[in-house]
């Protein structure tokens, strides 16, 4: 018998990415999601899971999927996700993020569930104090959608400890591309990340890209990240899900590319993969922007023995641009 994995916001950008690797590694999956943001035709059509339209904060309905359906583990990817938003109105965001959450450990606890990996961020660590930021570096958020992920981070320790519940948290670094297949990518409203919007730049849907800063203490003056690919995200998740069926302990991983790309660096390798030239224009800096955010992913590496496969940027903006392309021809 297969085991089977509720994937929660498994109709958004990694989500869905996560629910092909687990089809492809024989899981049966389940998804749960509002459709606030995510997307029906990738789980129905492209992906062809059972899809459950409901809320992460509806304790009925939880009762009702984990009594008619044997869960063997859950991936947690529902949450808000915009920073600025959350700044504006972090009501919504500990409402639906933390809240939310709440109600869905409280209901695992209740079925006899044990097994969560959780969808955390780089953003839980704040400004770093070095790079590249490890596992054990500080937890001072900044925004309070930071601060959301490592409220549930805080959660799910002491819900090992109470109730047994393993969870494994992973902390993003900036999740790029698009599955190789150019059939599901990334697909915000508001898009906010700089990768998409410099391709819808490329197709002319946005007449510029802004780079918000140039004076930053960098080579170039842009701010750094660590672009990793939504594929090798989603893949981790899995390794995630094994570990813990396996009897792990509960542990929290950084997920990232260990290098380091500045805004100009997308931008030129925009180009290039695209072939097109589009209008760059120089703004003042975004605030709350750390210059530079590089992760270490060693523990990942060696803890599950995860090993991203399309670590360059070409690559990442490459598959991007494949799904960007059949999106909007
Ligand atoms: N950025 C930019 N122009 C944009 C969007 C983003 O210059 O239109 C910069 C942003 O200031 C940051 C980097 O690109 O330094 C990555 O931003 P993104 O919003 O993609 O991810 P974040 O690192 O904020 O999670």
């Amino acid at each position: 018998m297969p085991q089977t994995v509720l994937v929660t916001g498994g109709a958004g950008y990694i989500g869905s990415h996560a629910v092909k690797g687990l089809q492809a590694s024989g899981y049966n999956v389940i998804v749960l999601d509002n459709l606030v943001y995510g997307h029906r035709e990738i789980i129905e059509e492209v992906l062809q899971a059972k899809l459950i339209k409901g809320d992460i904060s509806d304790r009925a309905l939880l009762d009702n999927l984990f009594a008619s359906h044997q869960i063997d583990a859950v991936m947690h990817f529902a949450a808000y996700i915009f920073v600025g938003e959350s700044v504006e109105n972090p009501a919504k965001y500990y409402r639906n993020n933390v809240v939310g959450t709440l109600t869905l450990l409280e209901a695992m606890v209740a079925a006899g569930i044990k097994n969560l990996v959780f969808s955390s961020t780089c953003a839980t660590y704040g400004p770093p104090q070095q790079i590249p930021l490890t596992e054990d570096h500080p937890q001072f958020p900044i925004s309070p959608y930071g601060m959301t992920k490592l409220m549930v981070e805080k959660m799910l320790a002491d819900f090992d400890s109470a109730y047994g519940l393993k969870s494994v948290c992973f902390r993003y670094f900036n999740a790029a591309g698009a599955d190789p297949s150019g059939k599901q990518g990334e697909d915000h409203n508001p898009e906010t990340h700089l990768i998409p919007l410099v391709l819808l730049a490329a197709l002319g849907k946005r007449s510029a890209i802004s780079i918000f800063g140039t004076d930053y203490p960098t080579p170039d003056g842009t701010c750094i990240r660590d672009y990793i690919h939504v594929s090798d995200l989603a893949q981790a998740h899995i390794l995630g899900v094994q570990y813990l069926l396996e009897q792990g302990e509960s542990a929290a991983f950084n997920l990232g590319n260990g290098n380091g790309f500045s805004v100009k660096e997308v931008i030129e390798t925009a180009k290039q993969v695209t072939g097109r030239d589009f209008k760059v224009e120089l703004r003042d800096r975004r605030p709350g922007d750390p210059a530079v955010l590089v992760g270490s992913s060693e523990k990942a590496q060696k803890v599950l023995g995860w090993q991203p496969q399309y670590s360059s940027l070409e690559t990442m903006i490459d598959h991007a641009w494949q799904w960007h392309q059949q999106r909007h021809c």
